[in-house]
């Protein structure tokens, strides 16, 4: 006897996942040389050397009993206070520690926030193209998640649809800018357009409409690119932050979410977050990495290999003929497959052991999402493939 929506969560597997499964396969058999395996997006930068030192300081020279032990459910007062000081420092914002619960990542994060705002017959947008594992969380949490058509070809946000599917039951639009996956930052125009719309439509319903910000990527953006702090445009945002990337510890389970005080009923917000956390079994972040966070929140990744990665991949699709949206940010890449069929032209590419995710997975049919986190010599190699697909 099991249950049968969880059964069908764990069959319809995620198809970015699948596919780096095979090119893990594929590679034993060829040689990891040999795969241009273009589908997760596991940095390929490592963290920083302050970050082992932090880590072997805290082994060294911590009481063990201390380093490992549970911590309050929110977190360390100490990380909180790093992470607070920090967004100040950026943001001039006046963030205290009381608004902030430490989390394993974005992806509960996202959980507990959308089980905090799951009235009955709540639904969440999501703007295509968008994180796949929004539909389980928000299926989990009983929230009904309804996606926006993408803005091709630029990836802002049709502000039009999204006025169109705002009904009295939307408690929230999720927002996850850096974009992943078409590699584009929302503009400070188009936050603003839409916290505006936002301001309107919940006056006109009686209740807030949440901005949930999905904040992996806020740190990887390139050429001076502005990443606005949506907390400072639309008050009534929550940010779910994640460590996975700007300090390319995917595997390690480490974030935030904000939420303001400011917001609408701010202090309840936060207490139904730890509450939503606590009915997803959240326990604590783990403590040895809350303890490198109260030494090493303010780190920032060196983007440089990233770019250069960027460039060299953009500029030689672009060569070879393909539209490829302009990646301002992240390590993503949305390219237009000729044709227009993705799913087909992933076949087609896996014959020549290239492996890109489709965008269908995205809510994005007709693109193909690329992952420039790998070495630069696998992408300089890759071309003539992607050339050889047009
Ligand atoms: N949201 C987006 C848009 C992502 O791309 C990812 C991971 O790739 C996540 C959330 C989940 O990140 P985490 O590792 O923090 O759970």
């Amino acid at each position: 006897m099991y249950n049968h929506t969880a059964y069908e969560m764990g069959a319809n597997r995620c198809a970015i996942r699948d596919l780096a499964e095979y090119g893990a396969a594929r590679a034993q058999v060829i040689g990891k040389e040999n795969i241009f395996d273009f589908t997760i997006g596991n940095p390929s930068l490592p963290a920083a050397p302050e970050i082992a030192d932090a880590v072997r300081d805290i082994l060294e020279n911590m009481d063990p009993l201390q380093a490992h032990s549970y911590t309050s459910a929110p977190g360390l007062l100490a990380a909180r206070q790093a992470i607070a000081q920090d967004l100040n420092c950026r943001y001039g914002t006046d963030i205290t520690p009381d608004e902030l619960f430490l989390g394993c990542g974005a992806s509960p994060e996202l959980c507990a926030v959308f089980g905090a705002l799951a009235v009955p017959d709540a639904e969440i947008l999501a703007i295509a193209p968008y994180f796949p594992e929004y539909q389980p969380f928000a299926q989990a949490a009983g929230c009904k998640l309804k996606v926006i058509p993408p803005d091709v070809p630029d990836f802002q946000i049709r502000l039009d649809e999204v006025e169109k599917a705002l009904t009295p039951n939307t408690v929230a639009i999720v927002i996850n800018s850096p974009n992943n996956p078409s590699g584009v930052v929302y503009t400070r125009q188009t936050l603003e357009k839409l916290g505006a719309l936002l301001t309107e439509k919940g006056k006109a319903f009686g209740h807030p409409i949440y901005i949930i910000a999905d904040e992996p990527y806020r740190e990887l953006a390139y050429d001076g690119v502005e990443v606005p702090f949506i907390p400072t445009i639309y008050k009534d945002t929550i940010v779910c932050y994640s460590y996975s990337k700007s300090l390319s510890l995917p595997g390690e389970r480490i974030g935030y979410i904000y939420v303001p005080r400011q917001a609408t009923d701010g202090g309840a917000l936060y207490t139904a977050v730890a509450g939503a956390a606590r009915s997803l079994g959240h326990i604590c972040a783990p403590s040895l990495w809350q303890h490198v966070l109260a030494r090493c929140a303010h780190l920032r990744p060196d983007l440089s290999d990233y770019d250069r990665n960027r460039k060299a991949l953009y500029e030689g699709l672009r060569e070879a003929g393909y539209a490829v949206a302009k990646p301002d940010d992240a390590f993503y890449m949305f390219v237009k497959v000729p044709g227009g069929d993705a799913e087909a032209f992933t076949k087609k590419a896996m014959e020549k052991d290239l492996l890109v995710v489709p965008g269908d997975s995205f809510g994005c049919p007709g693109y193909v999402r690329l992952c420039y986190c790998v070495s630069l010599d696998k992408i300089q190699r890759s071309l003539p493939i992607f050339a050889s697909l047009i």
